[in-house]
């Protein structure tokens, strides 16, 4: 990895141009291991997945009732069939109908051969001969009914599941049914985490007078939490160079990323650019957007070899948040074999004006609600401080508006992105 394409200067980046420079600084991904299935949910397949048999296995009955052979004759208004035998689920006829013979079978068992039609049991009647049965409404059977017929669900040999999805509480079922009891997935990303600043206190503290609890350090962890990634909490670090660069380089040596929170700004404590620079290479630094202006990215070269991404984001933890979900987490997740990944969005109508500013990207925190019509609107959760983490409690989506939009009036379409599962 080179840091070449971040030769641009000290202008600030757009939000565009930062994606694209951090795509391209993106490590390749990480190993993979096999995993039994039971603990595949929210990892990233390795592997294309082949269906080694049909689904369903046999042609079967969708209904109770009888299985019946089609009969020679046109069945007449009064359709009396031969049940030859049962089958019930799980079970199989080893011998093969006649034409117009009939078992009685359960829904989900397999047709016996010659058999290609069940009739369900609501149509039909005893009539007091042992083994006869009397069909009602025998217009309405209609050739090949209420029949599943082998692989049309997924067939042998069809790819069923591409690499780089991440699993889903239906994948996994989807994969139970091809008889996987272990699956090939991305091993979990390590993410070292630190919060920054002499004020930053830990929860479980009394609160100094000048101090404020770490939020950032939760807020994050949760965020990487719900990506799958194992986390190393490395706690709070000092407005210190000396240790910031110490500390940096030791999370370097045992994580996959390493990101911290706050001290990227251009104040008298703000170190985490210089300690960067001491130990690596600081790539952007400066993003046309609010909130989440000063973002540094670059890359530790730990001692012992290797190049490793480090996001050092800003302090306030609404700017910590918006700046995670667009920046880092593309990152992560490539990183995670999830190649394709994009976050979701919608076109929403704005409730109410919405104030922005030509030249950088506004992500308000917003609340979006669907009209009888079906018409989506948003409004904002108010105040929009990049302090105030109740706006992101509250809201279900950001709105996203471009660095060409000075203002969005009522009425107007706007561009959300509506809290995943992450958020
Ligand atoms: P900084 O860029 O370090 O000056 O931080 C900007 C603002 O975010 C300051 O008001 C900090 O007190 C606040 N801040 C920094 N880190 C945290 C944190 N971990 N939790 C809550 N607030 C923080
Ligand atoms: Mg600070």
């Amino acid at each position: 990895m080179t840091l070449s394409c971040f030769e641009l200067g000290e202008r600030m980046l757009s939000v565009d141009e930062t994606l694209d420079a951090l795509a391209a600084m993106t490590p390749p991904p990480v190993d993979t291991h096999r995993v039994s299935l039971a603990s595949a949910c929210g990892g990233v397949l390795a592997v294309d997945v082949v269906s080694p048999i049909d689904v369903p296995q046999n042609t079967n009955a969708a209904m109770d009732g009888i299985a019946l052979a089609w009969p020679d004759e046109v069945p007449g208004s009064d359709m009396r069939v031969d049940v030859v035998g049962d089958v019930l689920a799980g079970t199989r006829l080893p011998t093969s109908l006649a034409p117009g013979e009939a078992v009685r079978i359960t829904t989900g068992a397999p047709l016996p051969v010659g058999a290609d039609t069940v009739v369900m049991s609501e149509q039909l009647v005893e009539i007091g001969i042992p083994d006869r049965i009397r069909v009602e409404h025998p217009e309405r059977v209609k050739r090949g009914q209420n029949v599943r017929q082998a692989g049309e669900d997924i067939a042998r040999g069809q790819r069923v599941l591409g690499a780089g999805i991440r699993l889903r509480p239906q994948h996994m079922g989807l994969l139970a049914s091809l008889g996987y009891a272990e699956i090939e997935v991305f091993r979990p990303l390590r993410v070292a985490v630190f919060s920054t600043g002499d004020e930053v206190t830990a929860p479980g503290e009394a609160l100094p007078p000048a101090g404020i609890y770490d939020t950032n350090r939760f807020s994050l962890q949760g965020l990487l939490s719900r990506l799958g990634c194992e986390i190393i909490d490395l706690g709070i670090l000092q407005d210190d160079l000396d240790s910031m660069r110490a500390s940096l380089a030791a999370a370097a040596r045992e994580a996959d990323m390493v990101v911290t929170s706050g001290g990227v700004s251009v104040g008298q404590a703000d170190w985490v650019k210089p300690a960067l620079t001491a130990i690596g290479e600081l790539g952007l630094w400066r993003i046309a957007m609010r909130p989440g202006r000063p973002l540094a990215f670059g890359l530790i070269h730990p001692t012992g070899g290797g190049t490793v991404p480090f996001f050092g984001l800003p302090g306030n933890p609404v700017a910590v948040m918006v700046t995670f979900l667009q920046f880092v987490q593309p990152m992560l997740r490539r990183m995670q074999g999830e190649h394709d990944w994009q976050p979701s969005r919608l076109t929403a109508l704005a409730a109410e004006p919405l104030k922005s500013r030509e030249e950088r990207v506004d992500f308000h925190r917003g609340v979006y609600t669907g009209d009888d019509a079906g018409q989506l609107w948003v409004r904002t959760t108010g105040r929009q401080g990049s302090g105030i983490l109740s706006s992101m409690v509250v809201a279900n989506c950001l709105i996203e508006i471009g660095d060409g939009c000075a203002a969005v009036e009522a009425g107007a379409p706007v561009t959300i992105q509506p809290f995943g599962d992450l958020t």
